[in-house]
């Protein structure tokens, strides 16, 4: 294929100008009016540059969630989807504790970083496409979502279908430390276990009763046991509840588990050990519920994502600068990238990056702007 000629995101003023006008909009995830606000407003930077939008309505009290598509690229031909929330962890009036300034090289405001910056990357790298009057080999769609922040709930169906329609998923999560890109991510697996015991007085019944919590005392021990560090496999019950009242032996019990696994076979195992978990007590039942909710993936097992990192770090080389990756996915948490893994080559991270993300602190390192924002254009111009 013929090497397409590699355009320039633009001067990081410019930039840096339409970002702090998202940012201006407050958007947490729990004010659906507001986060609809900030949609309005990149819907229509987008529609004034010729991209076909579509909301999906909110639900559940959140806001609407952007599609965006470049006007090119055949039918049913897979291409490349770039992921980006515009709801902040903040609440309306982080604004004026964390006011819109520059200084130091630094760029503030609530959301900057997470993930403000990378959104507009993605806005910023198809506007310069369309001024330079360019197209991509493959067909571009760009998903905001609304409720990443409490878990991408409303988004995940609207993510998964997208994802299956595209080769590559670029998420636009700030960069790791000093810049890492995620390749690997553990599975994030959430599980009910709930205790059913037989009830009593707990005077003159006691010898009959079936105490539910007693029961749950013993599985939390078994299950917080399979805990397993050196296979980097963890369970925490992060919650516990049962019983009625203090002369009554407990009826009923329950607790959560959060279950972190490196590789889908361990998700496998785990999901087998806790659902053949049986009651010391007897005359008790358990019931096991729940299940994966974000898949593991690791660079090593799959050569899609190594090579997409591959060509991902060849072109920062070609840009001046190295570019590495978090290849265990020990220290990252879930991510919306998890959701597209089964269908295509995943690669987070690839915001401009920052720090203080989540405080009144937040900012973004300016210097990171034209890096990030050539790198996510060079990406959608060479990918194919
Ligand atoms: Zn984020």
């Amino acid at each position: 294929m013929i090497r397409p000629t590699l355009l320039d995101i633009g001067s990081t003023e410019r930039f840096l100008a339409g970002l702090n006008d998202w940012v201006a909009i407050e958007s947490p995830t729990s004010e659906s009016a507001a986060v609809n606000r900030m949609m309005d407003k990149v819907e229509a930077g987008y529609a004034a540059l010729g991209a076909r939008c579509e909301r999906v309505p909110g639900r559940d009290g959140r806001g609407d969630h952007l599609i965006v598509r470049a006007p090119w690229g055949e039918p049913g031909q897979k291409g490349i989807l770039c992921l980006a929330h515009l709801d902040t962890v903040h609440p309306v009036g982080m604004l004026a504790r964390n006011p819109i300034r520059s200084a130091g090289g630094r760029a503030f405001g609530p959301g900057i970083n997470d993930m403000k910056a990378g959104g507009h990357a993605v806005f910023a790298a198809f506007r310069a496409l369309r001024e330079a009057g360019a197209t991509t080999a493959l067909p571009l769609t760009f998903v905001y979502v609304a409720d990443e922040e409490t878990g991408s709930v409303t988004a995940r169906a609207v993510i998964e279908a997208e994802a299956q329609k595209n080769q590559y998923a670029l998420v636009l999560e700030p960069g790791r430390g000093n810049g890492a890109v995620v390749t690997s991510r553990k599975g994030v697996a959430m599980y009910a276990l709930t205790v059913h015991g037989r009830p009593a007085h707990a005077g003159g019944g006691h010898r009959e009763g079936r105490s539910a919590l007693r029961e749950l005392a013993h599985q939390i021990i078994a299950i917080e046991g399979m805990t397993d560090y050196g296979r980097g496999v963890t369970l925490n019950v992060g919650r516990a509840e049962g019983g009625s009242a203090a002369n009554v032996v407990p009826e009923y019990a329950r607790c959560t588990i959060d279950l972190r696994v490196p590789t889908p076979e361990d998700a496998s195992e785990f999901d087998a050990r806790l659902r053949a978990l049986r009651p010391v007590t007897p005359e008790v039942t358990l019931e096991v519920a729940g299940g994966l909710n974000r898949a593991p993936y690791r660079k090593t097992d799959r050569p899609d994502i190594a090579a997409l990192f591959e060509h991902t770090r060849a072109l920062a080389a070609d840009l001046g600068f190295a570019l590495e990756d978090l290849p265990d996915g020990e220290k990252s948490g879930g991510s919306d990238g998890q959701f597209c893994v089964p269908y295509c080559a995943v690669l987070d991270g690839l915001g401009p990056y920052g720090g203080g993300s989540h405080t009144a602190e937040e900012w973004l390192d300016l210097a990171t702007i034209p890096r990030r924002g050539n790198l996510l254009l060079h990406l959608l111009q060479t990918l194919a």
